[in-house]
């Protein structure tokens, strides 16, 4: 059995976006395992944004806490975006005189369910993993796994086309740690300022350590979130969820007490900070999601769904206290955050963060028999996909009334 002090907190993780280091290739700044952006691939979006809805985008869901920008200019009718850092090339984005519709409404909307982490043998290495003496073992991603699986049950009941990222407790992506030694190495070298390669045999245990750490999160995270934008990219759906279970971090002192807290979150794409805007191709994934006007769809999925949650169980919002999330529209629940899923994922994505599974009540309802006779106890895979079913329901029926 094997405990981890920071195991199982996806919040947490996902703040070491820069950790992940990126690749200077031919003079541009590219995040790890992102591919330089072809900006002309935007001609396409041409004129399909006024001035006023991007500048809009950016003030409130993308860069709500900066005033300027060090990478856009703006003119008249135009907007000029940095192509390359530190170089003075820009690509011309022409506004359009006129609003246009965002997304185009389906009447049989295609939606990927995107379960969170691997789980199965991997749990551990990714951290999403955890055993109190005397009861099972929980995995993140195996209880997202499970709610992936009934809530398509929901949706294709309800007339919707539906597909899961993965169907079972295995990685999306082919890559494997092994493969990326020489990146683990050379992250190391740069981070802790080794002029040269060090050899193997001469570090220490904890540097190791280190860098194993370094090698299986570019598998486990990097590279299988890369594996599921390139499914997502060629099937085109109209909205993506992706379903995570939150947690606490352990006590200081080593031990796996529960806690004693419970919380919920819902996030959508934005809140770029200006560090990662130095990078290339997060700037481009930006610019792109303003463009395909995805966050209106975000927001609007999101806020429904989390108002499910809230009307069955009303539990404290989590507060973010960092300036890498804003709150959205005031609602206390809806976050929008920069991370590698909703950024990379080419459609509207709605990411979210519900229940402390390290937390005295969550621990024990996901501890309870599924599919309990009893009238009262609804299991916490079952009580989640209704949610997240009637959120959507709820969400492509008034948008279809309205149009
Ligand atoms: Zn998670």
């Amino acid at each position: 059995m094997i405990f981890f002090k920071s195991s199982f907190f996806c919040c947490f993780a996902f703040l070491v976006i820069f950790g992940v280091h990126s690749s200077i290739l031919s003079g541009q700044k590219i995040h790890f395992l992102s591919k330089p952006p072809i900006w002309e691939d935007l001609d396409p979006l041409q004129k399909t944004i006024t001035k006023k809805e991007f500048v809009r985008a950016l003030k409130t869901i993308y860069t709500p806490n900066q005033t300027n920008w060090d990478h856009i200019e703006l003119g008249p009718n135009y907007a000029d975006i940095r192509k390359m850092y530190g170089k003075e090339i820009f690509y011309r984005l022409h506004f359009s005189d006129s609003s246009q519709n965002a997304v185009p409404n389906k009447k049989k909307p295609f939606i990927i369910l995107d379960p969170g982490h691997i789980g199965g043998e991997f749990a551990e290495m990714e951290f999403r993993h955890f055993q109190i003496p005397g009861y099972r073992q929980i995995r993140e991603g195996e209880i997202t796994l499970n709610i992936a699986k009934i809530l398509k049950k929901k949706l294709v009941q309800a007339g919707y086309r539906v597909e899961l990222t993965r169907t079972d407790n295995q990685p999306v992506t082919e890559q494997r740690p092994k493969d990326f030694e020489k990146d683990a190495l050379e992250w190391f070298c740069s981070e802790y300022k080794f002029k040269t390669l060090p050899k193997l045999e001469e570090l220490t245990r904890k540097q190791h350590i280190i860098i194993e750490n370094r090698k299986n999160l570019l598998f486990y995270r990097t590279a299988e979130i890369h594996a599921r934008a390139k499914f997502i990219h060629q099937k085109k759906p109209d909205l993506v969820i992706c379903l995570h279970v939150n947690a606490a971090p352990w006590p200081k002192d080593g031990t796996q007490k529960l806690a004693n807290d419970n919380h919920m979150h819902f996030l959508v794409n934005g809140t770029y900070l200006k560090k990662e805007l130095h990078y290339d191709s997060i700037r481009y994934h930006m610019i792109y999601r303003i463009l395909r006007k995805f966050s209106s769809r975000e927001i609007e999925v999101t806020k429904n769904i989390a108002f499910e949650f809230v009307k069955q169980k009303t539990i404290r919002p989590f507060v973010y206290l960092g300036k890498y999330a804003s709150s959205v529209d005031k609602n206390p629940y809806i976050w929008s955050r920069n991370l590698l899923a909703n950024r990379i994922y080419d459609a509207p994505v709605s990411y979210l963060e519900p229940f402390v599974a390290n937390g005295k009540d969550t621990f024990e309802w996901l501890n309870e028999v599924e599919n309990s006779e009893s009238k009262d106890s609804v299991s916490f895979v079952e009580f989640y996909s209704q949610n997240v079913a009637q959120g959507i329901i709820e969400y492509f029926n008034s948008n279809q009334s309205n149009h």
